[in-house]
């Protein structure tokens, strides 16, 4: 397998990083991950727009961040894998490497990228929705979950959390400063969605959640085809009355059939989950 790393392409056996390597130390990094089906990347531009946004939320400069489609292309290309999850890090180091353990940035603070290329199924368009129950945890990230941190602590806690109870995905659920109550946020890594009332809810794409690539494509999927949609905060128990609920992420949409043991429509994928998730598939193909 090659990888892209420190500067160049080789085998992955022989990429290291640095023992004081800021991303390990300090999660002082940014990653995206980018979906390859038949050779062809997915919504290359919003993943170049995010990682630019999420590296300006950190204040690490990186001038030619463009330059991130083409090596994840070449990486693609070297590693002949139509279809892949490509994983791409930002980390900060300096010339000459990270330096001593220090909670101050360095002076001059250079990207480090790396990129890993991992092999993916080929999508199948007659496949069915993919399902699974959620259970609910609380959210105990910061207040910028719109940059894309290598901060993955409490995303990886809850995950965990999640397939121990036998569930796909963990929602998170905060009270935030000025709301009453609380209100669920987004999934360990997807952005989530309910169908309440008829209309077609899910967080706003403000600092308390990751404003999701697919999240974009779907709720514009949505809006053509003149369903009602509000980006507003739903609370668990608008949650577990709604007529529908589904998780999304760049790796596929996920029907929510059950939320803490509740079940949601009926235990199965609804309407407008399966009509999203057909037009995700088609957008993802190029149809
Ligand atoms: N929210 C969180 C917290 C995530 O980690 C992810 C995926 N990394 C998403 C939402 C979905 O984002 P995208 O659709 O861009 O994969």
């Amino acid at each position: 397998m090659i990888v892209y790393a420190d500067g160049g392409f080789r085998e992955k056996d022989e990429a290291f990083y640095p023992l004081e390597e800021r991303g390990v130390l300090f999660a002082d990094g940014v990653y995206e991950v980018v979906r390859y089906d038949r050779g062809r990347p997915f919504e290359m531009d919003a993943h170049v727009r995010r990682l630019r946004a999420s590296l300006a939320g950190i204040g690490l400069p990186w001038p030619g961040v463009e330059a991130a489609a083409s090596l994840s292309d070449e990486l693609v290309r070297r590693n002949g894998l139509p279809d892949a999850r490509v994983y791409w890090q930002v980390t900060r180091s300096a010339a000459g490497g990270p330096g001593k353990r220090s909670f101050v940035h360095p002076e001059k603070p250079e990207p480090a990228i790396t990129m890993i290329a991992y092999p993916a199924e080929p999508l199948d368009p007659a496949a069915p929705v993919e399902a699974g129950e959620a259970v609910i945890v609380e959210d105990v990230r910061w207040h910028r979950c719109g940059i894309k941190s290598l901060m993955l602590l409490p995303a990886s806690m809850a995950k965990t959390e999640a397939k121990r109870r036998g569930a796909v995905e963990a929602l998170f659920e905060r009270a935030k400063p000025g709301a009453a109550g609380t209100h669920i946020t987004e999934g360990s890594s997807t952005n989530a969605f309910a169908v309440i009332g008829g209309v077609l809810r899910t967080h706003p794409a403000d600092g308390w959640v990751l404003a999701g690539v697919t999240r974009a494509v779907l709720l514009e999927a949505a809006r053509s085809a003149a369903l009602a949609v509000e980006e507003r905060a739903f609370t668990r128990a608008e949650l577990l009355a709604a007529s529908e609920a589904f998780a999304c992420s760049t790796t596929q949409v996920t029907a929510l059939t059950s939320v803490e043991g509740t079940p949601i429509g009926g235990g199965k994928a609804g309407e407008v989950t399966r009509r999203l998730a057909a037009a995700y598939v088609r957008r993802v193909l190029g149809a």
